[in-house]
């Protein structure tokens, strides 16, 4: 970036002043872009990284868990409303994440929150009862007040799931840009499975900022996928979950 485009790209009221005054505060912007990465070598370090990212240390409601004791209760069954969609995949360098379209969404408790993309976990980021899956599945929503709902799916290793493969014949292994993989529709409905039971608690987002805003559905059902897909996706990441967190003073309800 030249001096001119450095001008231009500074925030209007900086734009006036002095270039000897306005390039420090640029590098330092430039360096805590840097600071900010977060791997998952290190999960515990998350919180001393960045100043936004301090609920992943001081948060008393963080995500995931492992999923045990749950107190029975009557809960509705999560209304799932999902068409095909066109396959657009990318690689964030954190997992493989597939984009939605408007017009996908969920009901959960009589509130409406729209699917905005789904992403993978090698191995799974939940328990049950202390034990891990190979894989987890992320659906991601939010609702208009900007509070997000995740269904999880666990998956275990037995038949091939088609969809799933079709994901996996587009994933990129490097980091990569959203590509949209043409003429291919897939229908997210397929990678859940058809008993409706779930876990529910109330959490956060397993990657930084860890912000406290989330409304965990984790179906009770695993999903079958074949080893040949499990490995597959850990060749491109070898480990992308975060450890267990502690439940605090929260309940987990599961449905009777
Ligand atoms: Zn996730």
């Amino acid at each position: 970036m030249d001096r001119r485009s450095l001008i231009k790209a500074l925030p209007l009221g900086l734009a006036g002043t002095t270039f000897s005054f306005s390039f420090p505060s640029l590098l330092a912007a430039i360096a805590r872009e840097n600071y900010s990465q977060w791997n998952y070598q290190n999960p515990e370090q998350w919180g001393n990284i960045s100043e936004e990212y301090r609920a992943c240390k001081m948060g008393q409601q963080q995500s995931p868990i492992d999923l045990k004791s749950p107190i029975k209760s009557q809960l509705k069954p999560v209304e799932i409303s999902y068409q095909e969609i066109p396959l657009q995949i990318l690689n964030n360098g954190h997992t493989i994440q597939v984009n939605s379209i408007p017009g996908n969404f969920i009901l959960l408790d009589n509130q409406k929150f729209e699917l905005l993309q789904f992403h993978f976990h090698y191995p799974s980021e939940h328990r049950v009862k202390g034990q891990n899956y190979p894989m987890e599945i992320h659906f991601v929503h939010k609702n208009q007040q900007g509070s997000l709902a995740v269904l999880g799916v666990h998956l275990i290793q037995g038949q091939e799931n088609r969809t799933l493969q079709l994901i996996w014949d587009g994933m990129p292994s490097q980091k990569s840009p959203e590509r949209l993989i043409a003429e291919l529709n897939i229908c997210p409905r397929q990678l859940l499975p058809t008993n409706p039971d779930s876990y529910r608690y109330f959490g956060s987002l397993t990657t930084p900022p860890c912000s406290e805003i989330v409304h965990w559905v984790i179906f009770r059902d695993p999903l079958e996928i074949s080893l040949e897909q499990i490995q597959q996706f850990k060749q491109i990441f070898p480990f992308n979950a975060r450890p267990v967190q502690p439940l605090n003073r929260r309940f987990l309800l599961t449905s009777i």
